[in-house]
């Protein structure tokens, strides 16, 4: 027998948009291990535990899909079918849906761990070919708050900053995050950053005392979703104080005098008392914010997840606007992504209200200019439905069938119950996925094997707008096959043209095209280069160029007029559902430390279980102590949706009336009753349609048996 040589490829982490290196090392009989690639400049050598253990989550194919499985109905046993078979039967009824009743009662809706050609493909797919905007990603979730309030202020969805600027920081705001858990080696940059500087400033915005507080100069511990009060109440002492950079403002922005009257409609005192942090507090924010020459504001979920998310992120970015911390080196706002490819996503139009490259539906030129490419008479003027939209528009019997890639939306998405309901009546549910783990596998009417992330070559973008190729470091088993490859063979059967590539690289490079002369310009990119250069920050509009790490350094922004805008945020209410008298608490849902996402792939590796191997709420020892609940007692949260039942850790890490609960648990890997978006409220932000995942009413109580 042939002894096969070791073997190292370079990869990146499939994990969190921190964007880790990593290289893969094979041994002669096939198996792998992992390490922090020290030549990449992201992490330089270092990896979490969740990044640290990855090649057991790849190695493990005991739950993976081996081959397609399809249903003729919902009471027929799964059987095992060709591919020809299951892309045939796929192709069959999505044209008899489409012809039947038009090609918006179809949707697909994808993901942030797709690779960027598969996003590609995907959109190309149904906003060229089937002729709906009817896809989005799961990516609607996570940071599309963020797209928009970019959008709103500096003119389009650009993250102007790069990790390197931590270094170079001396005050850092992190609001709604808490990335010692959740971006673990962005974190440790600032940690040593700060342990080598003792002057440089942490101030953190939480309702939990996280680990990111450990080493905060300041805890700004408010309540669920009066951020804008506070963001408001800084600018204002900022303002007051004469701390603002007027010369950049009066140069570089508008719009800055409705803001200023926005700001100073309520007092700090009455900001103070809504948010339940001390006056002095926010002064002291104020502070150091003025005496900062390198301001960086970072946020995630607590920020995005919101009915008024979009606002929050508008507010935030002020910050760095009104004192002209932005486009300079160690300054500017800067949203993390939750997960590999977010930004990828991002850049080909991966969301229902985008098309490639920043180009919006909404404008012929656009549709016109995308359509020409795609050689298709034209692209739908119609608003593509989100994620919720199309739970919504299941419910209503509207949309029919639909798509789903690479997530698991039953323990996702908001409001659960609803989303089980809802893909109970579509006629036809495709699951493509690689783990039979899968909650939402139970609705599948067809079921088709995915390659997993070290199975298939591509490219991802990670927060700070790099992008990395990733080599194919082993085969994928069974029948399961790269997804763009599946989305092409489907193209093909559907009878569409421009779906035979020669490889994936080819892909890429169409997309790279469709960039050229925008914002976020790669036309000068190809799988070549970033084999050979390694990974590049966009925009790299020439061969050779070296890539762009801060955005802004003219200041001249992606507006019409060429300047960031303000906003009068004249009213910070949250807009949640109330607390009552019956649902007194307010439920804010989390991610904890070794876990990711709905724990398909963390959850089989035994060395991350062990950190918190079942789900837990987080309760006050005040709201303790009134409930008659001790540390470890099993409760059961509810509300007019739904119930968890899981054990009590009474601490006062968190807020006094405000529970918290991880989101990765579903039936499959623990049971229904675990599932925090059984409580979630499916109310979303009016504008980026991104769900209000932290605050929901509920009512605690101790879990006596019957
Ligand atoms: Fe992976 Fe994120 Fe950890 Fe880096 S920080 S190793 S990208 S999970």
């Amino acid at each position: 027998m042939t002894r096969r040589p070791e073997e190292s490829f370079k990869t990146t982490c499939s994990y969190c948009g921190v964007g880790c290196g990593m290289v893969v090392k094979k041994d002669r009989k096939g198996n792998i291990t992992v390490e922090g690639d020290k030549d990449h400049p992201v992490n330089k050598g270092m990896l979490c535990s969740k990044g640290m253990n990855l090649h057991y989550a790849m190695q493990d194919r005991s739950d993976r899909l081996l081959y397609p499985e399809m249903r003729y109905s919902r009471s027929h046993p799964y059987q095992r079918v060709s591919w020809d078979q299951a892309l045939e039967r796929a192709a069959a009824v999505f044209k008899s849906i489409t012809q039947t009743y038009g090609p918006d009662s179809v949707g697909f809706y994808v993901s942030g761990q797709c690779l960027t050609e598969e996003y590609y493909i995907a959109n190309k797919l149904v906003k060229g070919f089937l002729g709906t905007n009817n896809i989005d990603t799961n990516s609607r979730l996570c940071m599309s708050s963020a797209v928009a309030g970019y959008a709103k202020t500096l003119g389009e969805d650009s993250v102007p900053v790069s990790y390197e600027d931590i270094e170079l920081a001396d005050c850092f705001l992190i609001a709604g995050a808490n990335p010692a858990w959740c971006h673990p080696i962005l974190f440790r940059r600032i940690e040593a950053h700060k342990q080598a500087n003792p002057d440089v400033k942490l101030i953190v915005v939480d309702p939990r005392r996280t680990q990111t507080c450990a080493m905060a100069d300041l805890h700004l511990q408010i309540t669920p979703g009066t951020d804008i009060y506070l963001y408001n109440a800084i600018a204002r002492v900022l303002i007051e104080n004469g701390e603002v950079d007027y010369d950049f403002i009066t140069k570089h922005t508008e719009d800055f005098e409705k803001y200023r009257d926005a700001v100073f409609l309520y007092t700090v005192e009455e900001a103070a008392l809504n948010c339940d942090v001390s006056v002095n507090d926010i002064r002291l924010a104020a502070s150091y914010i003025a005496a900062s020459k390198g301001f960086l504001t970072l946020w995630a979920m607590g920020l995005n997840q919101s009915v008024i998310g979009v606002n929050k992120n508008i507010a935030l970015i002020s910050l760095n606007l009104i004192t002209g911390h932005i486009g300079k080196p160690g300054s500017g706002p800067f949203s993390l992504t939750g997960q590999p490819n977010a930004m990828g996503g991002r850049e080909v139009g991966g969301l229902a209200t985008m098309l490639a490259a920043h180009r919006s539906y909404a404008n012929p030129a656009h549709r016109k200019e995308v359509a020409e490419f795609w050689g298709v008479p034209s692209l739908s003027e119609k608003p593509g439905l989100t994620a919720t939209q199309m739970i919504e528009a299941l419910e209503r019997g509207e949309l029919k069938a639909i798509w789903i890639i690479c997530t698991n939306p039953l323990v996702s998405l908001p409001d659960a119950r609803r989303v089980e309901a809802a893909l109970k009546k579509a006629r036809f549910v495709v699951v493509q996925d690689i783990s039979r783990k899968s909650d939402t596998l139970e609705f599948a009417d067809l079921i088709l094997p995915a390659a997993g992330h070290f199975e298939k070559e591509g490219t991802m973008t990670n927060s700070e707008r790099r992008i990395s190729y990733l080599n194919k470091v082993m085969d994928a088993p069974g029948e399961a096959l790269p997804d763009v490859e599946i989305l092409c063979r489907f193209a093909n059967q559907m009878g569409f043209d421009g779906f035979k590539y020669i490889s994936t690289g080819d892909i890429f490079e169409e997309h790279a095209r469709l960039t050229k002369n925008t914002n976020l310009d790669i036309s000068g990119l190809t799988y070549q280069h970033l084999k050979e250069e390694g990974t590049v920050q966009w925009p790299v509009p020439q061969r050779g160029h070296k890539g762009t790490p801060r955005l802004f350094s003219d200041h001249q922004f992606f507006t019409p007029s060429r300047k960031a805008k303000f906003h009068a945020l004249d009213n910070p209410q949250n807009l949640s559902e109330p607390v009552t008298s019956d649902l007194p608490l307010i439920l804010t849902t989390g991610r904890i430390r070794d876990q990711w996402h709905t724990m398909t792939k963390t959850g089989k590796v035994n060395k991350l279980r062990q950190h918190i191997d079942r789900p837990f709420i987080e309760i006050h020892p005040h709201d303790a102590l009134l409930r008659n609940i001790n540390d470890g007692d099993i409760v059961e949260v509810d509300n007019f949706r739904g119930s968890v039942r899981v054990s009590a850790k009474v601490t006062d890490d968190i807020k006094k009336g405000v529970v918290f609960l991880p989101m990765h648990w579903g039936k499959i890997l623990q049971n229904d009753l675990a599932r925090a978006n059984n409580l979630t409220s499916n109310l979303v932000d009016p504008t980026s349609k991104e769900p209000d995942f932290k605050f929901a009413a509920v009512e605690v109580r101790k879990y006596e048996k019957a």
